[in-house]
């Protein structure tokens, strides 16, 4: 295996079991999972009603007959992610992953407006395929500067910039949609084709756009006719409490949505939501053989049912809301701690020096030990790999809301 291949933690976690919200690893030591396979495990650990649902389409016998053939579990997942994406008319096409997800909207987007530029924030991750890559930012994850694509990249995530400091929400806004108009007189030639966003960024760091920016961005893309892709793959299917789709706080409706991880609780599946005759326009664009596999699509059909049947997008705002608020309350008492953020259930904590205010990876790093020792499992972002980023399966309970969140305010003391 490659040397680049980074495992967390000086003393890599081997993960033999999970049950609920817990996973066990090869030396019997349990944790609460608050990064469930970066956002993966949705639904936690060990769930009757996936497990079910696979071993039926197991006794089958078909695991996979390719896409060649009618596969029922896809038209039944793509009827229900069309209804609920509130794009009018749309269809959908089923992949293995999330970059996979965003090279199908980048081939159809180039295609549909016949131009290879795009437009992407700074500071995004969208994958690390050739196509996918080029629009991904994120400098820790940009392993390679050739592109495919024509890319500009926008601000919008990067309050923390000088230029920034202290603008009030509307005139920060009003600072990117510059930025953007700016980028379309003077950097591009002819046609733009999409742009494309999280609503929250993930990798980055859980950056959090202000509420209207993606509405102020629209206006501006829908007068040229420029498309735009929502990724979704971390923001979707009720995280953020507010929203079934991330870009749905906004109060915007994308010509897209890109959309991967918890879908499947743990099984392949990703996907494109998009507008009918954008979907409809080129004759071809199916990527992979297993894109849409009945063994994950009886694996995402139960999955979405049940985050849908347990309302669980209700639940992330509310066990959200209860570490959010603890955090944001014992913040002040830790001058290590640069910014608490999220929504629902997703939340980061930014590490900095206490100093300087400089971004601190290396406190990032113990802290992750920390946690580690302490029986929970967190992830790790932003540009600077000093972002603490956690995202609990959506069925956390209130009392595991409140264990984690005592264990984080402990690692804070601990490394403080
Ligand atoms: N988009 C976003 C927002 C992501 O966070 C990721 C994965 N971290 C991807 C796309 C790529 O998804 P996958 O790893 O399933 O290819």
């Amino acid at each position: 295996m490659p040397n680049w291949l980074a495992l967390y933690y000086q003393d890599p976690i081997e993960i033999v079991s999970g049950k609920g919200n817990r996973v066990v690893d090869a030396s019997g030591k349990s944790y609460l999972d608050f990064f469930a396979g970066i956002l993966t495990n949705m639904i936690g650990y060990d769930v009757a009603e996936v497990r079910e649902a696979v071993e039926r389409q197991l006794a089958t016998g078909v695991v996979h007959t390719s896409t060649v053939y009618l596969l029922r579990g896809q038209i039944e997942l793509a009827e229900k992610i069309a209804r609920l994406s509130g794009i009018p008319d749309a269809k959908v096409f089923f992949t293995n992953s999330g970059t996979e997800a965003n090279e199908t909207a980048l081939l159809l987007a180039t295609y549909a407006r016949k131009s290879d530029q795009v437009l992407a924030m700074r500071q995004s991750y969208h994958g690390r395929s050739f196509g996918a890559i080029s629009v991904t930012s994120n400098r820790s994850w940009k392993n390679n500067s050739l592109s495919p694509l024509n890319v500009h990249f926008l601000h919008g995530a990067d309050r923390h910039l000088t230029q920034f400091k202290g603008l009030s929400d509307a005139d920060y806004i009003a600072a990117c949609v510059d930025d953007l108009r700016h980028v379309l007189a003077t950097a591009v030639a002819g046609d733009v084709a999409a742009l494309i966003a999280e609503p929250i960024q993930g990798v980055g760091g859980f950056t959090m756009a202000p509420d209207g920016l993606f509405a102020a961005y629209q206006e501006v893309l829908a007068a040229e006719g420029i498309l735009f892709i929502s990724d979704e793959v971390q923001t979707g299917w009720g995280r953020t409490g507010s929203a079934f789709f991330g870009i749905q706080n906004h109060g915007v409706t994308p010509d897209m949505m890109t959309f991967a991880k918890g879908l499947g609780n743990g099984f392949a599946v990703g996907g494109v939501v998009a507008r009918g005759d954008l979907m409809d326009a080129p004759h071809a664009v199916g990527l992979a053989t297993f894109g849409g596999n009945p063994v994950a699509m009886a694996a995402a059909n139960a999955t979405l049912d049940f985050v849908l049947s347990h309302d669980l997008q209700a639940n992330a705002a509310r066990t959200g809301a209860i570490i959010l608020d603890g955090l944001r309350a014992a913040a002040p008492r830790f001058p290590i701690v640069g910014d608490v953020r999220g929504k629902g259930l997703m939340f980061a904590i930014e590490l900095v020096d206490p100093e300087t205010g400089a971004p601190a990876p290396a406190l990032a790093a113990r802290y992750m030990e920390e946690t580690r020792n302490l029986g929970l499992l967190a992830g790790k972002g932003g540009l600077y790999g000093h972002a603490m980023r956690m995202a609990p399966p959506l069925t956390l309970t209130e009392d595991e809301a409140r264990e984690g969140l005592a264990i984080l305010v402990t690692a804070l003391e601990n490394i403080s």
